[in-house]
């Protein structure tokens, strides 16, 4: 359903113009294939992973001896989620501890939808039976901590802050001192993502990074980076950034409904070998969906 409804443009550039083209061809041949290339090159799939893509399904059609284009169709489905998923199995779900203080960071650059993810995820895991406090590291940006005060009051989630400027590690270490007397489940920290100063950045998130470990050897237990899908190459050139500096154990992707190029999941785990564990829908707060690729390429060609 949600994938369904939030994937519409995606819809239109990928899932009409595969169906279109199968109406097209009866029969696969040579054509049929270099179209499907580019329509999945278009969708932001990605080149290498679109090349040994379609070769695949080449070498497969040929050893079943399938030659409609119907049949071959069902093939691209299964495909693309295998694809996706490669050797690794259950790789969505977040790594959480069974039982204390879990600290996900939330990295990436502003204006991705940083603040609205952890907005939405303090809302879904509140709805869980789960107790939340929020950490505005992002002490840089004016307005920032504002902005997290207002998810805060909108989910009835406590925020931890300092005043703009202030150390970012130091709120983190508040907020966790705060989170294990309050015997909160999951503290979720914001954090800074201007681009004027990328080392500079980098540093400053080692050092947040460094601090939660102090006081939680095995935290944070996700590194979650946020990415604006609409982005697109810019968004591979982000996470290639942040995966060599602060180390991401997934990707929230947000912004799937306002792009034609949902392709991009496939790409990024591909590519950059990090799962995307959520989706952004839309800018509502439940809009958040937990990203499973059989879901999402099945809601894609249902
Ligand atoms: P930040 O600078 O990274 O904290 O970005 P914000 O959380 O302020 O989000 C920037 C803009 O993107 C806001 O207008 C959000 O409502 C919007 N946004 C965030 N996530 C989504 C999403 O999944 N879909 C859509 N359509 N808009 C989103």
């Amino acid at each position: 359903g949600k994938f369904k409804d939030g994937l519409l443009k995606t819809r239109q550039n990928l899932t009409e113009k595969v169906n279109d083209l199968v109406a097209r061809y009866r029969k696969v041949d040579e054509e049929f294939f270099e179209e499907l290339e580019e329509i999945f090159i278009q969708a932001d799939i990605g080149f290498d992973t679109v090349i040994e893509l379609v070769d695949e399904l080449k070498m497969e059609a040929k050893r079943k001896k399938i030659q409609q284009s119907e049949l071959l169709k069902e093939m691209i489905v299964e495909k693309l989620v295998e694809i996706y998923y490669g050797e690794d199995e259950n790789i969505s779900t977040l790594n959480l501890p069974d039982t204390g203080l879990a600290v996900i960071l939330f990295v990436g650059v502003n204006g991705v939808g940083k603040t609205t993810t952890i907005g939405k995820m303090a809302y879904k895991l509140k709805s869980e039976g789960k107790r939340v406090l929020l950490a505005a590291g992002d002490t840089f940006r004016a307005g920032a901590i504002e902005q997290l005060e207002v998810w805060g009051d909108r989910t009835g989630v406590e925020v931890i802050k300092h005043q703009e400027g202030s150390d970012p590690a130091a709120v983190i270490y508040d907020a966790i001192q705060a989170a294990k007397s309050r015997k909160v489940d999951v503290l979720l920290c914001d954090t800074a993502g201007r681009l004027q100063n990328k080392v500079n950045l980098m540093k400053e998130l080692e050092k947040v990074k460094r601090v939660i470990q102090r006081e939680i050897p095995e935290a944070p237990h996700e590194v979650l980076l946020v990415l604006d899908a609409t982005t697109g190459q810019n968004a591979m050139v982000q996470a290639k950034q942040f995966k060599e500096a602060t180390g991401v154990t997934g990707i929230v992707l947000t912004k799937l409904d306002g792009t034609a190029k949902g392709g991009i999941v496939i790409a990024i785990k591909k590519e950059l070998n990090i799962p995307v564990k959520f989706v952004g829908l839309g800018e509502k707060i439940d809009d958040l969906q937990p990203f499973d690729a059989e879901a999402y390429v099945y809601g894609l060609f249902a």
